[in-house]
């Protein structure tokens, strides 16, 4: 695909940002568990936490193209800094920005986009994954607002977040129609990070499990209207696929960075060749489908088929690549020392988190079965 001059020259700044900020620090942080939080700090400073909002409200004025080569570039040298920044802005920001009312918006993107602080999501619980319509974190309506109680887990960025875009049910007999959305600031009475996930990879983003206990939600930071959250939260997490799928992709290219690096020092087999011909085209395939989406979502248009497709192909090409990778270099790619260690361990989770293989497979079917033949 041929980028705009626009996209192609912020392509080129986000690479040498990455290249020289992100990606040095990226084994040390794999190996220490710890928040990235200097990388927050310096994507903060260069508006990377705002792209596609526009600037009067502190964004960078871009778009979701521009953002999806941002969060590739990010996590082709560091993945936990890629989801930080695609959960905060794709999940943490973009329910604000899309449903939230014009005070919401001034109040909380601002701060968001420039970095003052972290957005993040609370959606999944221990009895609610794919099937969200089951939620059991309740809101209660009372005077001035609504008080919640309930756990969220596998919430990303919570740690460290500043606001929370928050899924709760204002009847649990209702299911999916119950389901109402709130804007929760961190520092709220009751709002209780109770303990961090300990990941089998992404080990530098921070992932939590959330507890409110009678947390006082203003009426004022109801997000769209009560019972219409499933509907607000669906077309987040398609929105989000873009992202992952982007996340994904930056991961796939890394494990055919790897390959390359690795050819091009010695002889290489009739069969190491074929295999690097084959990562290098389903890469390429990947990245055509992600900006694909991108583009229609900047059209304005619904992309539910397409961030699904993007989505499920990127993150299982990321998921061969780096296998493939492995087992073509073989013994030096699993030292501790080898980005292959650590992006075979990150990349599972873009088969998983904001819908799994098997729900994206169903979202593709249903939208495909409607076509006209
Ligand atoms: C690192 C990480 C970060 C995350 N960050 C966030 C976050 O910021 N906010 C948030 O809200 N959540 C987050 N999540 C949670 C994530 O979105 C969920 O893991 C995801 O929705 C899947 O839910 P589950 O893991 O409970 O799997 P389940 O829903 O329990 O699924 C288990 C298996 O059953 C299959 N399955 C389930 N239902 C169906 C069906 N109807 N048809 C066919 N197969 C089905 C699934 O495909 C899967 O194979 C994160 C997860 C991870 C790993």
């Amino acid at each position: 695909m041929i980028l705009s001059a626009t996209h192609q020259q912020f392509r080129h700044e986000i690479r040498e940002f990455a290249n020289s900020v992100i990606k040095p620090r990226a084994g040390d942080h794999d190996r220490s568990g710890k928040f990235v939080i200097e990388n927050v700090k310096e994507m903060a400073l260069r508006g990377y936490l705002g792209i596609p909002w526009p600037k009067e409200l502190g964004g960078l004025g871009l778009d979701y193209l521009a953002y999806a080569i941002a969060v590739e570039e990010i996590s082709r040298v560091c993945a936990s800094t890629g989801l930080t920044l695609a959960a905060h802005t794709s999940l943490g920001t973009y329910p604000i920005f899309k449903f939230g009312t014009e005070a919401q918006k001034l109040k909380y993107i601002p701060p968001l986009a420039q970095g003052k602080y972290l957005g993040a999501f609370g959606l999944t619980e221990p009895n609610a994954g794919s099937d969200a319509a089951s939620i059991e974190s309740t809101a209660q309506k009372v005077a001035n607002g609504y008080v919640l109680n309930g756990t969220k887990r596998f919430i990303t960025n919570a740690g460290f977040a500043g606001t929370v875009v928050v899924a709760a049910t204002l009847d649990r007999k209702l299911g999916r129609k119950g389901i109402t959305c709130f804007i929760v600031e961190t520092k709220s009475q009751g709002f209780i990070v109770a303990k961090e996930e300990h990941k089998l990879g992404l080990r530098a983003s921070n992932t939590v499990e959330l507890a409110f206990e009678d947390l006082f939600v203003p009426q004022d930071n109801l997000l769209g209207h009560e019972y219409d959250g499933y509907r607000i939260f669906m077309e987040t997490l398609d929105g989000g696929r873009i992202s992952i799928g982007a996340f994904c992709l930056g991961m796939a290219q890394s494990a055919l960075d790897s390959l390359i690096n690795w050819a091009q020092k010695r002889e290489i087999s009739q069969q190491a060749a074929k295999a690097i011909a084959d990562v290098a085209t389903e890469v390429e395939a990947a990245r055509l489908l992600v900006y694909d989406a991108a583009i229609i979502k900047d059209q304005g248009r619904r992309a539910d088929k397409q961030c699904a497709f993007a989505k499920l192909f990127a993150s299982e090409v990321a998921m061969r690549s780096v296998n493939v990778a492995m087992s073509v270099i073989g013994i030096q790619s699993l030292d501790s020392e080898s980005d292959l260690n650590r992006v075979y361990r990150d990349a599972k989770l873009g088969e998983i988190g904001e819908g799994t293989s098997e729900i994206m497979r169903l979202i593709i079917a249903k939208e495909v079965l409607k076509e006209e033949v």
